[in-house]
């Protein structure tokens, strides 16, 4: 049902949420909210009209990858997923089909799709002076474990890589943790808040129970208010109420956007998408905060590719490729490469990694059992240390 009645309201809303300040403000009077069940939504056509890309609606179930896609937006009928740009994220409700037509929730439409499809128009984008790194885990906490070592470890190496390549860039480097020690969730949150003009960047690696088979890269922010995070499949809206949003929510969406492109652009893994949490570091921080999972520890495939110094150089250097694009939106006010721009740079280089097994050792079982010096001691009631920190959704 078009509701024409209080338009004007529902439209000066709609775009109060998504600053619109050239020659395309005209096109905000194209907005027409739907209303379902008391809740706002757009038309799949509407947001294609008004961004001036094309878009498509695959059916329910069926796969969208970056090599079959057709339109710069891929919805999937009844589903969070959305591919936007060549790139997978997930909506914060699915799309809906009313009255013959596709519809997007307006949240989505302000939160998700505006950041991600024009992040360079995202005020104060891309004002940053000092890059926070921040290496998961530590000391007690191992994060997750493969054969070859622990997520902490690899999570540190792909810090200290990424450190020179971003000081050469002129972007002044804080690691939250420089060595194998645990630091608390909400300590690695303040000294991004107290460093000016800063970013925060944690690097993680995957593991799942459920799939062995799981692979590929994935990246967080936080989840807007009233929305469910990626994960949940079904949020009570009581307890999305008495959830915090951030107001750099954008910002975070776009710095997402420009590591993530970067990611998969330059590394030949698999798109699991830009996606939303309500991870403790980036609930506390109060500047773009993005987390990355640089892939599985329990894939046999992936454990080998972490395990090798050369791919975590590689990892290293898209990141920060990437952080150097979301730098770039604020000066040159245009849209960042893309998945698709970086794959037909690197074209004449080869993007398969050879794992040189030669180069892998098995972890010393006694290794694996010794718990690094914590410069924090552990909580007094710490739970299985094995539990993964980013992993856990934490409701304040
Ligand atoms: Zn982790």
């Amino acid at each position: 049902m078009v509701l024409p009645v209080k338009r004007w309201f529902a439209l000066a809303c709609l775009a109060s949420l998504i600053p619109i300040s050239d020659e395309r403000a005209s096109a905000a009077d194209d907005w027409k909210i739907i209303k379902v069940s008391g809740s706002d939504y757009l038309s799949v056509e509407n947001i294609s009209h008004f961004y001036g890309l094309p878009a498509g609606i695959s059916a329910s179930g069926e796969k969208v990858e970056l090599e079959t896609v057709k339109n710069p937006l891929e919805f999937v009928g009844g589903s969070r997923e959305v591919m936007i740009n060549g790139a997978r994220s997930w909506l914060c409700f699915p799309v809906i089909e009313h009255d013959g037509k596709y519809l997007v929730s307006r949240t989505d439409v302000a939160k998700t799709i505006e950041p991600l499809v024009r992040p360079h128009r995202v005020s104060n984008v891309g004002k940053v002076q000092t890059v926070v790194l921040d290496p998961g885990h530590g000391g007690y906490d191992r994060g997750q474990v493969s054969r070859y070592g622990y997520e902490k470890d690899f999570a540190l190496d792909v810090a200290r890589k990424l450190r020179p390549l971003l000081l050469a860039k002129g972007l002044r480097v804080i690691m939250t943790r420089e060595g194998d020690y645990f630091v608390p969730l909400e300590v690695r949150a303040q000294i991004a808040n107290a460093a000016r003009d800063s970013i925060f960047v944690s690097i993680h690696f995957n593991a799942t129970n459920d799939d062995p088979n799981a692979t590929g890269f994935e990246i967080f922010s936080f989840t807007p208010r009233g929305a469910p995070s990626t994960s949940d499949s079904a949020v009570a809206p009581s307890a999305l109420g008495t959830q915090p949003g951030s107001t750099v929510d954008a910002q975070s969406m776009a710095l997402s956007a420009c590591i993530y492109h970067s990611l998969l652009g330059h590394l030949p893994e698999y798109d699991r998408g830009i996606k939303r949490a309500r991870f403790a570091v980036l609930r506390l921080t109060k500047v773009p905060a993005v987390l990355i999972e640089g892939g599985f520890l329990t894939e046999k495939g992936e454990c080998k590719l972490i395990a090798q110094k050369d791919w975590r150089a590689r990892l290293a250097h898209a990141i920060g490729v990437g952080i150097e694009s979301y730098r770039a939106l604020g000066i040159k006010k245009q849209p960042p490469l893309l998945v698709a721009d970086y794959r037909k740079q690197i074209k004449s280089s080869p993007t398969d990694f050879v794992v040189q097994d030669a180069e892998l050792k098995e972890a010393d079982t006694s290794l694996m059992e010794l718990v690094g010096k914590s410069k924090f001691l552990p909580p007094p009631q710490a739970s299985s240390p094995r539990a993964s920190l980013e992993s856990a959704p934490i409701v304040p």
